[in-house]
């Protein structure tokens, strides 16, 4: 096999694969060094994402969710369900499959797309020389024009609760327990915390959450985060804001967590706790001395605009710079990248990334929230459509919920768009879209929606925006 490549790219993950892929397609001959094992050894391509974060959690999110409506919901639809049971074992295979049939699937890609696969250890040396050491423990010397470095991140330990794997877990074991805790505890109410918190909740536990900050999903627009937080506690979590974990004691059958919170030192017992206070880059090993790339203060690789780390002929993408730590992020960064190293034209609009929070209901969002459009100065106008007023919402027995749209009172560009409600991660596309083609309110307005459909309260939210909404009353 050759040791000389256009491209090397170290880490498989959804910024790596698509990187290689696409570098690939533009005719350039690419390797991909992925070391990922999954817990039972096995290795495969995908990264967190497809092995321990977006797939699996969304495949039990779905899981649960059905699992929850047969048991809550379906009566109103005129369903009678009884004996309904929970097989959690077969559950957990679905998720275990579903994860295996798209790993597998990159590998596929990479076959069918001419991208050399490499499983195991990639660290990158002076001279754009990449050292790579396989599974068995063979090494070999590799050489690149270009090397992309996507080696992305992992959970952050918290001193005061470290992991022990049994009692006090991190986010991709939560994925995969076994039983259903009893009493569960989860540090961190944000993105992760929250998904877990619902899947377990869900199933049967009682959840209680710690979050340090006193406000609720602090980054959000704040209307979007009081609902949420309504919503939420209504389904039983119990959402402690304030309080700062400071300690946790695993005994054999119970973790005893200590925080602080305004009243001052609190404690509570819980079966199992899930530490979920956010990731940190992931970087080990992976740079010898002296290639000339640079690691920030928090850890992550220094990269301009364009993902150019200064060593020339070096880049980085995905989770291991900055930006949010998101699969699609990552993915554009990638593509970008694979386009710039190819001659062509490459950009990623950091304005326009959408995030979802996939809870019942959804949460996601594009731009700027109400509160940054304020500190901005700049004048704007709100458009709010409630899910209750959707014909379609109520078919669908999902009426929580609302779309905000935020315009310029100027030249009325959308300036954010905030959506909580059913499959809002998918509403979503549609105003990121208008954000990339810097559309106002009245495009939105103007461009006809489907009906009955959900996607007709962004439409709403546009009209509404200039008190035009025909489905719903105009006021905030
Ligand atoms: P990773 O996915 O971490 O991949 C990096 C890969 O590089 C890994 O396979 C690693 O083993 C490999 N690697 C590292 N160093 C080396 C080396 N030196 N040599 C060889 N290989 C190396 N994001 C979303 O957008 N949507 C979601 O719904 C979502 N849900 C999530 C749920 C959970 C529970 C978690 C934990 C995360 C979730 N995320 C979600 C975040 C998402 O998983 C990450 O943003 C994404 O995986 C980052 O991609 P990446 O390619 O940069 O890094
Ligand atoms: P995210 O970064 O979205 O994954 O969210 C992680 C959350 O964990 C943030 O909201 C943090 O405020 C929270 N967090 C971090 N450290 C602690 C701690 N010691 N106790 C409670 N919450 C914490």
């Amino acid at each position: 096999m050759a040791d000389a490549f256009d491209v090397i790219v170290i880490g498989g993950g959804p910024a790596g694969y698509p990187t290689a892929i696409r570098a690939a397609q533009n005719g350039l001959s690419v390797a991909c060094i992925d070391e990922w094992k999954n817990h039972d050894g096995a290795a495969a391509f995908g990264g967190t994402c497809l092995n321990a974060g977006c797939i699996p959690s969304k495949a039990l999110l779905e899981s649960t969710e059905l699992y929850h409506r047969l048991r809550e919901e379906f009566a109103v639809h005129g369903i009678r369900a009884s004996g309904v049971e929970l097989d959690l074992p077969a559950m957990q295979s679905r998720r275990a499959g579903i994860v295996k049939k798209m790993t597998d699937g990159i590998a596929a890609l990479f076959k069918a797309g001419g991208v050399t696969p490499l499983q195991g250890h990639g660290k990158l040396l002076p001279g754009k020389r990449v050292e790579f050491t396989a599974h068995d423990g063979s090494r070999r010397e590799l050489t690149a024009k270009h090397v992309v470095l996507a080696s992305g991140s992992a959970p952050i330990e918290l001193k005061a609760a470290p992991f022990d794997g049994r009692r006090i877990i991190d986010s991709w074991e939560a994925l995969e327990l076994g039983s259903v805790p009893k009493r569960l505890g989860i540090i961190g109410a944000g993105v992760i915390g929250l998904e877990l918190g619902s899947v377990w909740r869900r199933l049967g536990s009682e959840v209680i959450v710690l979050e340090a900050l006193a406000d609720f999903l602090a980054t959000v627009d704040r209307q979007l985060a009081r609902e949420a937080l309504r919503q939420l506690t209504r389904q039983g979590l119990d959402i402690r804001l304030g309080a700062k974990v400071t300690g946790a004691k695993a005994t054999d059958g119970a973790v005893e967590v200590s925080y602080t919170d305004l009243k001052g030192e609190q404690s509570v017992t819980v079966d199992t706790l899930i530490v979920a206070v956010g990731r940190r880059p992931y970087t080990r090993d992976l740079l010898a001395p002296g290639t000339g790339v640079k690691l920030d203060e928090r850890g992550f690789i220094e990269v301009d605009d364009h993902c150019r780390t200064g060593a020339e002929g070096v880049w980085a993408v995905g989770d291991c710079v900055r930006g949010p730590m998101l699969a699609h992020k990552g993915k554009e960064e990638g593509i970008m990248v694979a386009d710039l190293i190819a001659g062509r034209f490459g950009e990623v609009n950091y304005r326009a990334i959408p995030s979802v929070i996939y809870t019942a209901p959804e949460i996601a969002t594009v731009g700027a929230t109400e509160e940054q459009v304020k500190a901005s100065g700049r004048a704007y106008k709100v458009g709010l459509f409630p899910f209750l007023a959707s014909g379609r919402a109520r078919a669908m027995e999902a009426t929580q919920g609302f779309v905000k749209l935020i315009a310029a009172q100027d030249d009325d560009e959308i300036l954010g768009v905030h959506i909580i409600g059913p499959l809002a991660g998918e509403l979503i596309a549609e105003a990121v879209l208008a954000l990339e083609y810097s559309a106002s309110s009245e495009d939105l307005q103007r461009t006809m929606h489907a009906h009955p459909t959900l996607s007709e309260a962004v439409h709403e939210a546009a009209l509404a925006a200039d008190k035009r909404s025909i489905d719903s009353i105009n006021k905030r």
